[in-house]
């Protein structure tokens, strides 16, 4: 233990996000990133400011110009809208806002594994309810009382999503916060916007997915006004910077490139699922960017590191009482060829090894 150091932060393990590697000719499907570039606004939006002296000064703390554009798009008040550097900032000032030391987290099992690192941070305990077999939320819920629960909808690993019905449930019977991490609700059939009217609920969203922002770092939250001035007061006042509040304002009014994008991904995203399913895999139905595959025949790990091997990363993970899968993020038309006549090979041999 480090006596400088808080014990909590000492013995927790660090959150590991998916490798991000410096070699540019791998092909990466490991981290849910779009395959396709933003929209040219956005391009557009930075070079703009570049070009003026607007850099010399601080940013506005909360973004108005990107909560009037996002208000306007999914017709909200623009004061129920808060601004962060990447949603991971907003998962991070809700938990802070809302637990203290030895205060609950509760999230359903497998999902985000940083729900935990804000736990561990925050010295509060963390409770996982495990999703049933077909990816649905135990009714009653048997934790009511955290200060803090997440649900990621749709889900990550599973890609699966619960209904709004079930959603409204459990926000009802909490007696504390419920944040619906809407990461990746662009690629779904609906959002839970109209859970808001519930004073407990907190949806979050980010750029990086669907918009195609990533290395951006933009996200916001949206709620009831009264808890969304709360939040304000725990953020860093200038926690997004002049040119991420520009490209992410830009990119949330190009709402017709994004419809293109999630078009193409949706329909690369059945072309891999049916390709999977092919080779023998368990491959989920899913609402999001990428599809989650298991199979209990033969081993994940060394397939995981085959195709790494070969240049091709995609997401190995493993879940304590669940078991293991491999993460498939949907690329573009010629990666997912590539990956997958690959993993051809890769399984021919995993298969021969086996008999
Ligand atoms: C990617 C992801 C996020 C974080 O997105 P950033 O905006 O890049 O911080 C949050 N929640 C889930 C479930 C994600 O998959």
């Amino acid at each position: 233990m480090n006596a400088l150091i808080r014990d909590n932060i000492s013995a927790m393990n660090g959150y590991v996000p998916g490798e991000q590697p410096k070699e540019v000719k791998v092909v990466k499907l490991n981290t849910n990133e779009s395959p396709y570039p933003p929209s040219p606004k956005v391009a557009e939006a930075i070079t703009k400011i570049v070009a003026t002296d607007r850099l010399r000064k601080y940013p506005d703390p909360l973004g108005s110009e990107f909560r009037h554009s996002a208000a306007r798009v999914l017709n909200v008040p623009a004061e129920n809208i808060i601004i962060g550097n990447g949603s991971d900032d907003i998962l991070t000032i809700i938990t802070r806002a809302a637990v203290g030391e030895g205060g609950t987290i509760v999230s359903p099992t497998p999902s985000y594994i940083l729900y935990k690192t804000l736990a561990d941070i925050q010295g509060a305990n963390f409770v996982q309810v495990p999703f049933s077999n077909s990816w649905e939320l135990p009714d009653p819920w048997p934790h009511p009382e955290a200060q803090l629960t997440f649900v990621p909808n749709p889900n990550s690993p599973s890609g699966t999503v619960v209904s709004l019905k079930s959603l409204r449930k459990l926000a009802q019977q909490l007696t504390g916060l419920l944040v619906i991490d809407e990461a990746y609700v662009d690629f779904a059939k609906e959002s839970a916007l109209s859970l808001l009217d519930l004073p407990n609920v907190v949806i979050t969203r980010t750029m990086s997915k669907s918009y195609g922002l990533a290395g951006l770092r933009f996200g916001f939250g949206i709620a009831d006004g009264e808890l969304i001035s709360q939040f304000q007061k725990v953020k860093d006042s200038y926690n997004c910077d002049v040119l991420s509040i520009a490209g992410a304002t830009a990119a949330i009014e190009d709402q017709q490139y994004l419809q293109r994008t999630i078009q193409s991904i949706n329909q690369t995203k059945i072309r891999l699922s049916k390709e999977m399913i092919e080779l023998g895999f368990d491959v989920t139905p899913s609402e999001t960017n990428f599809v989650w595959c298991r199979r209990s025949d033969i081993p994940l790990k060394p397939i995981y590191e085959e195709l790494k091997a070969l240049g091709i990363l995609v997401r190995y993970m493993r879940y304590d009482g669940y078991g293991d899968g491999l993460r498939v993020s949907v690329g573009t038309d010629e990666e997912i060829d590539y990956f997958v006549s690959h993993l051809k090979h890769v399984m021919g041999r995993e298969l021969v090894q086996q008999r």
